[in-house]
């Protein structure tokens, strides 16, 4: 893969500096990402910047689900669900090594958000609405059937409904989107922050100071139009813009906490009635079961925020009124996340009300930001971005930009045939995988993880570990620059295998230091960050 090695992050910044883009996209999460893709399969010279790392913003923090959200059918937002409905088909061909569908439960309580009529009329729709093929259409339960697919259930459920979602690893695929837009010969740096706008003569915004936040220099980067897609922190490249107005962004905090398999294990996702009427998921996923989300304002510095006492208990007791077997105490807590929602705000509307349609603002020097949005339907934020981007490029040099083509190109790790080539292509690269000497389980889980780019991680491959071998790729490849790029965003061990994270923390960080010739100081800071990220997940006192 061209240009995503960690150690080139320095020559792609210099290279932004030297030779004016057409685009400067600010933010690498997933709508930065979806930007960068589209705008360089349409022949845009794009360069992205990054000021934490690629998805540490919410786009490593949401639930996982790619998915039209059942949710905005009762608040009557049929655009949101049709499109977000559809693109769970587009994404499953794009990338399905990374979007799978997945059987969701939905237990139908007494006096809970449904009624077997809502619960079916509603279902019915979100098919029809989403285009969703025959064999994965809603299907109404008895009680009785309700309880066979799912016996830890409390006995007050009298029925229910199972249909499809799909299941995606956020921060793997927003690395993936960045690494399909380099392969198009967009430049992407993380750890890159943009300090500040830089104007023309005329007013007009003509890029920006990016610090590298690795060894402190700043650079100036020229672009013929500046896209903002800076999450929960749009506000404030929009105020350094000075081009706030009436719109503005609505924070809303978001956790979820993760409890091993065997002390919740689901035979498939549910998405329950809590006791307060709000909808809770508890999703199995490998070893673990994961639960939330919470929704309350947030007014904090989105890159604080952190999963509070209170939230975990709350969700601990959600899970343990629906499934009052299981007796979930903090004792059982094993991880969590927090994430903050970039809502757009609108007048008297409190964050679960709040619309999650994104819109797209021009402010009067050019400054192009999208706000609000799901991860869901970044490919179609994307192309409306992108869209307004050739409008800008058409007005300042005449040329003409063909349409989006990112409906026909697969993502990073998705170049398989589609979703019908994975099952078939995936038991070769697990072949493989034993060839070389790996279990078929680790095989699988590769396979599993990274697609067609297994073959590549492979070669990285020196029979000490799987974390080795992964961390060798993910820095070679990836662009892992710190040891929680990799161990809570290139590999999820953090959340899906919080155990792994816990074995190999140490050894990461050795790897790291020796690769990158740390001082004994930045070593030393690093291994502190990793315990007190563990501390932080897990709700254990740390003093460092
Ligand atoms: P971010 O991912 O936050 O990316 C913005 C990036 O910009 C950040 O990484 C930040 O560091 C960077 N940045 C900011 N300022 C600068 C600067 N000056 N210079 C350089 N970089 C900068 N959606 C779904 O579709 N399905 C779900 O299941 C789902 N669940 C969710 C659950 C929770 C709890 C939350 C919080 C959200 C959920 N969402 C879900 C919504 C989804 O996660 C977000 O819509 C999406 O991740 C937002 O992506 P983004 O790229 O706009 O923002």
């Amino acid at each position: 893969m061209p240009g995503l090695q960690a150690k080139e992050r320095k020559t792609d910044l210099e290279e932004m500096a030297q030779t004016p883009l057409d685009v400067l996209v600010i933010g690498g999460g997933i709508t930065g990402a979806g930007i960068a893709w589209d705008a360089s399969l349409r022949g845009m010279r794009v360069g992205l910047v990054e000021m934490q790392d690629f998805a540490e913003g919410t786009s490593s923090r949401s639930t996982k689900l790619v998915h039209g959200g059942l949710r905005y059918l009762q608040q009557y937002q049929l655009g949101v669900v049709r499109e977000t409905g559809r693109e769970r088909a587009v994404l499953y061909r794009l990338a399905p090594h990374v979007v799978r569908p997945t059987q969701m439960l939905l237990p139908l309580v007494p006096g809970g958000n449904y009624s077997r009529l809502t619960m079916s009329f509603g279902t019915w729709l979100y098919d029809r609405l989403a285009g969703v093929k025959k064999t994965e259409r809603r299907k109404m339960l008895s009680a009785q059937e309700t309880f066979q697919l799912e016996p830890l259930l409390t006995d007050w459920v009298n029925g229910g409904g199972l249909y499809y979602e799909y299941l995606t690893n956020d921060a793997r695929l927003t690395v993936d989107v960045i690494k399909s837009a380099v392969s198009h010969g967009a430049f992407a740096v993380n750890h890159a922050k943009a300090e500040g706008l830089l104007y023309g003569g005329d007013g007009r915004i003509r890029g920006a100071t990016i610090r590298d936040r690795v060894d402190g220099k700043a650079y100036e980067v020229q672009a013929k139009v500046v896209v903002n897609a800076a999450g929960p922190w749009v506000d404030q490249l929009r105020k350094m813009d000075h081009s706030m107005d009436e719109k503005h962004l609505l924070l809303a905090k978001g956790v979820h906490i993760v409890v091993p398999y065997d002390r919740l294990p689901l035979g498939r996702a549910v998405y329950f009635d809590n006791v307060d009427k709000r909808m809770i998921f508890a999703i199995p996923r490998g070893k673990i079961t994961y639960i939330g989300t919470t929704d309350t304002e947030y007014e904090g510095d989105p890159a604080e925020v952190i999963p509070e006492r209170e939230d975990v208990q709350y969700l601990l007791d959600a899970a343990s009124y629906i499934f009052p077997s299981t007796h979930l105490t903090l004792a059982d807590l094993c991880s969590s996340w927090a994430g903050v929602r970039p809502l757009i705000a609108e007048d008297g509307k409190q964050a679960d009300e709040v619309s999650r349609k994104d819109e797209i603002w021009v402010s009067k020097s050019g400054l192009i930001t999208i706000a609000g949005g799901k991860l869901t339907a970044f490919r179609k934020m994307a192309e409306r971005a992108v869209d307004r981007i050739a409008v800008q490029l058409h007005a300042l040099d005449g040329r003409s930009i063909v349409s989006a083509r990112t409906i026909q190109v697969p993502i990073s790790g998705g170049e398989c045939g589609g979703s019908e080539g994975f099952a078939q292509q995936r038991s070769k690269w697990v072949q493989q995988a034993r060839e070389r000497g790996l279990s078929e389980e680790d095989g699988v889980y590769l396979a599993d993880q990274y697609g067609s780019n297994t073959l590549r991680l492979l070669d990285y491959w020196q029979n000490d570990g799987l974390a080795m071998a992964q961390l060798r790729y993910a820095e070679e490849e990836e662009r892992a620059v710190y040891p929680l790029d990799f161990l809570v965003r290139r590999s999820s061990y953090l959340f899906f295998e919080p155990q792994r994270y816990a074995e190999s923390a140490a050894r990461v960080v050795d790897q790291m230091a020796q690769y990158f010739h740390w001082n004994e100081q930045l070593r030393e800071e690093q291994a502190n960050q990793v315990q007190r990220t563990y501390a932080i997940a897990t709700l254990k006192t740390y003093a460092a």
